[in-house]
C-alpha cells in the first residue's frame, strides 16, 4: 500500500510542469511573481494590462510598501478563464529614527552639478522603460558577488523626522576589485563609468520589464547591446559615485518598481 501511493507521488512529480500553473495565494511585499499560464493569451494585474510570452511566461512585482491584494485575470480571446487573487504578507523594514540632529550641514549643489544629475536620472528613467520580449527573468537568479551584506533592501533613515527614501537594493561590502557576476542571463542597456549618485553602473534587462542594476564599480568591463550570461563577469566592486566605502549595491526592478534582491535568491 504504502509503496503504491509512493509510486502515485512519484509519477505526479514527474508529470509536474516546471513552474507551477497557479501563482502562490499570498506573498511578501518586495516579491518577483514569475507564472506561466498555457492558456491565456491576455494577463492583467489588478488594472494593467502586462506581456505574455509565447511560452505563456509573465512577470510582475510586488513593491515594498504594496498591502492591498492583488487580482490577476487571465483572458483568451477576450474572455474571461479565470481571476487568482494573492494576499500580501508585509514585511518588517529597518527603520532608523535620529533626532536632534543640527539643520542643514549639506551644502547645496551648484546649477552644474544639478543639470548634470537631472540629465542622468532622465536618462535612468527612459530605460527603465524597456519592455523587451526576452524572457531570461524565468532563469534561478544568483548573488552577483560575494562579500558581507551591509544593507538590506527596504531599510530608511528618518533624520529629524523627515523620512529619506528607502533603499532599494542589496549592498555587498567587499574589496575594491572583487569581480562582479550577472545576477541572470541579460542584455546590456546601460554602461557607464562615471554617474554621480551611482558611479559605475550597469543595467542588465532580463525581459518584459525586469531589470537589474549594479553601481559604484570601479571598472565596467561590458558595453550596452552585449548578451551576457550568469558566469560572466561584467564589472568590479568599487567605490565610484556617492558612496562611503567599496561595495556593490545590487538592485532588480520591474519598471518603476523595485523588488527585494535577497528574495529572488532564496
Ligand atoms: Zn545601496
Amino acid at each position: 500500500m504504502k509503496i503504491k501511493i509512493k509510486l502515485i507521488a512519484i509519477f505526479f512529480f514527474i508529470f509536474q510542469p516546471a513552474i507551477a500553473a497557479d501563482l502562490p495565494k499570498e506573498i511578501r511585499q518586495g516579491s518577483l511573481v514569475i507564472g506561466q499560464s498555457l492558456d491565456a493569451d491576455e494577463i492583467i494585474v489588478d488594472n494593467n494590462f502586462i506581456k505574455v510570452s509565447e511560452k505563456g511566461h509573465f512577470v510582475f512585482a510586488v513593491g515594498r510598501d504594496h498591502v492591498e491584494p492583488i487580482s490577476v485575470t487571465y483572458l483568451k480571446n477576450g474572455s474571461l478563464i479565470k481571476i487568482h487573487q494573492i494576499n500580501i504578507i508585509k514585511q518588517d523594514y529597518d527603520i532608523q529614527r535620529i533626532d536632534g540632529l543640527p539643520e542643514q550641514m549639506v551644502t547645496p549643489l551648484d546649477d552644474e552639478i544639478i543639470e548634470r544629475i537631472i540629465y542622468e536620472n532622465d536618462l535612468i528613467k527612459e530605460k527603465k522603460k524597456i519592455n523587451l520580449n526576452l524572457t531570461y527573468f524565468k532563469d534561478s537568479f544568483i548573488q552577483p558577488t560575494e562579500g558581507i551584506i551591509s544593507g538590506v533592501f527596504g531599510s530608511q533613515r528618518i533624520l529629524n523626522g523627515k523620512a529619506k527614501s528607502p533603499h532599494r537594493g542589496l549592498d555587498i561590502a567587499a574589496e575594491t576589485g572583487t569581480p562582479i557576476y550577472a545576477c541572470n542571463e541579460g542584455l546590456v542597456i546601460h554602461a557607464e563609468d562615471d554617474l554621480y549618485y551611482t558611479g559605475g553602473t550597469i543595467i542588465l534587462d532580463h525581459g518584459h520589464g525586469v531589470k537589474s542594476i549594479y553601481a559604484h564599480l570601479s571598472n565596467v568591463k561590458v558595453t550596452v547591446n552585449q548578451t551576457v550570461s550568469k558566469d560572466d563577469i561584467i564589472g568590479e566592486v568599487g567605490s565610484t559615485g556617492r558612496s562611503t566605502g567599496p561595495h556593490l549595491h545590487w538592485g532588480v526592478m520591474v519598471f518603476n518598481t523595485y523588488v527585494d534582491p535577497q528574495l529572488l535568491l532564496d
